[in-house]
């Protein structure tokens, strides 16, 4: 079959959505009361059940949506409580690399199951991300279709802003931990289908919400590494215009991978930083009060490259969907 005729179909022909009775007890039942006791903290006038969630802010909101599909952001066969949790914190993820509180979220799920089973597992790990977290499910969609979990995460403002572009020449560039953890937790939980020790960097992965308030008011730009640490810090570099000299021995990574490995795999969700020189004193002070790690791994330059050991570095090998 042509895929572009298949496409067409598909678009003119409204995915149908679960039948009212079981959608509405979907809802009710696994959707309704997911961290309905953090929405007084987090001014949460209203959450599920009516046409839209009330929130009452003072302060400038921060807002991301992000996609996880079946089969390119989880593996078939994963367990709905870890599909779920790993959706909802790899949202996150990008509030802590803005330096941001979060507050609430919303959820957009497309499954063709209804089924108590399937339900009852996607909302542990529901609940399990919203205790982790301290947020409550305030509303989203539920539909019939291709397996796929969008989630929106809203939050405020904490101190400063952390943007991609604000970084200049002669910062420092830290990095918040190893990489090489979520590729090494997706193989072995290919392998043995199961979460241990070492998968559940990849199927519990955690937003580094408190680290990222924390560098906030110190750090010049952030960005978390999401689809390859070489490409997101390419994206820094791009914003802020400016390149960056490395040095690998300090860069941190898993040894049971090489370093090439670990520069560009995704699913880390470690944080890039970038400091100026004259923070540097008060931030490290700061994060070993709260026994935060850091690592000092290069510097930003004028030349727009990345400079890996002397090297120019190609950042074009990344996860990317198109
Ligand atoms: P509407 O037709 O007005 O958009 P829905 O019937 O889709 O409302 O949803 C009813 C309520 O359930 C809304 O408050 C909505 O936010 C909530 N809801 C629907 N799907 C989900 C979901 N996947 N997660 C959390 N809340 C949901
Ligand atoms: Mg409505």
């Amino acid at each position: 079959m042509c895929r572009r005729w298949y496409g067409c179909q598909r678009s003119i022909r409204k995915i149908p959505k679960l039948k009212a009775i079981s959608e509405f007890k979907i809802i009710d039942k696994y959707l309704s009361n997911i961290g309905t006791s953090f929405n007084k903290k987090n001014k949460v006038l209203k959450g599920v059940g009516d046409d839209a969630s009330v929130i009452s802010l003072s302060n400038n909101l921060i807002v991301s949506t992000d996609t996880s599909l079946e089969d390119v952001h989880f593996p078939k066969g994963i367990k709905p409580e870890y599909a779920a949790y790993r959706a909802c914190a790899t949202a996150l993820s990008d509030l802590a690399a803005m330096g941001s509180h979060p507050i609430a979220f919303q959820l957009s799920l497309s499954t063709r199951e209804n089924d108590h089973k399937f339900f009852s597992s996607f909302k542990k790990g529901l609940n399990d991300f919203s205790n982790d977290y301290k947020v409550g499910l305030t509303g989203g969609d539920l539909v019939r279709g291709q397996y796929q979990i969008s989630v929106t995460i809203i939050g405020e403002q904490h101190s400063n802003i952390l943007l991609r572009n604000n970084c200049s020449v002669g910062d420092i560039v830290f990095l918040s931990g190893q990489l090489g953890n979520g590729l090494l937790g997706m193989q072995n939980f290919k392998k043995f289908k199961r979460k241990n020790n070492v998968s559940s960097a990849y199927l519990k992965p955690k937003a580094l919400i408190d680290y990222g308030k924390t560098i906030a008011e110190f750090a010049s730009s952030a960005i978390d590494v999401s689809d390859g640490f070489l490409q997101d810090l390419g994206h820094l570099s791009k914003a802020s215009k400016v390149g960056f000299e490395l040095s690998s021995s300090s860069i941190p990574f898993n040894s049971n991978l090489s370093l090439k490995q670990c520069l560009n795999c995704g699913d880390d969700y470690q944080l890039i930083f970038t400091v100026p020189k004259k923070n540097i004193q008060s931030l490290t002070k700061k994060m070993k009060k709260k026994k935060f790690k850091m690592f000092e791994i290069g510097t930003s330059i004028q030349t727009k490259k990345i400079i890996l050991d002397g090297k120019i570095t190609s950042i074009n090998r990344g996860y990317k969907h198109f």
